[in-house]
């Protein structure tokens, strides 16, 4: 099981927990029947949950429709707590794509009777994370990113980081504020709209603004 991000400078970070925000595109909080929340959707998955760029994706014997969602991932490299927004970059170390691999029918049954989506959300492979690129070969400002995802060769999902209802400075100020934050920790920062269902034999490449990619298959 793999214990640590690598970036894409060949250094490494043992992965500590992995929150992420839900609803946090205004097209895709409409593709799942709602609006766009008051107060940021938090979840989190267990660092166990990842698996890197060139592996597979488990499809669980408990569950019928797992779909795929493509995110921008902020990884945390400082251990910090109330964060401002305006200095929200400094505690940055780099940015990746990421897949939230949701198993909707649980998520879906979880959300009727009020119940936690740890296991739809959560489980083991349920997070595919690419290289991180360095924080450091960007400017003086969270650059926004083009996240896109191919699934078989045809583009299912192609959004920009611009159009986030909450940018990552405040998604920082907020996480840093509720929970503090630890070196090692990432974001997953919400997916753009076209979340769809994978199938066993898929193959998904993730692209992050053409500056880092992730390839993932489906078993
Ligand atoms: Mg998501």
């Amino acid at each position: 099981m793999d214990k640590n991000f690598t970036f894409t400078d060949g250094t490494s970070l043992e992965i500590g927990t992995m929150y992420c925000i839900g609803k946090n595109y205004e097209k895709h909080a409409k593709e799942m029947g709602g609006e766009l929340p008051k107060d940021p959707v938090v979840f989190i998955k267990p660092p166990a949950a990842y698996i890197p760029d060139g592996s597979s994706v488990i499809l669980p014997d408990f569950s019928d429709n797992v779909h795929h969602e493509v995110e921008l991932v902020v990884v945390i490299g400082k251990d910090c707590s109330n964060i401002r927004s305006d200095q929200a970059r400094n505690v940055i170390a780099g940015y990746a794509i990421g897949i939230d691999v949701t198993l909707r029918d649980i998520q879906q049954k979880a959300k009727e009777k009020g119940l936690p989506w740890a296991v739809a959300k959560g489980f083991v492979t349920s997070a595919p994370i690419s290289k991180i690129i360095p924080e450091s070969e960007f400017g003086d400002e969270i650059p926004f990113f083009d996240v896109k995802l191919e699934v078989n060769g045809d583009i299912r999902q192609n959004g920009n980081t611009k159009d986030m209802a909450r940018p990552v400075g405040l998604l920082i100020e907020y996480l840093s504020k509720v929970f503090t934050l630890r070196t090692g920790d990432c974001i997953f920062t919400g997916t753009p709209e076209g979340v769809g269902k994978i199938n066993s034999g898929d193959k998904l490449i993730a692209e992050l603004s053409g500056k880092v990619k992730l390839s993932i298959s489906v078993k």
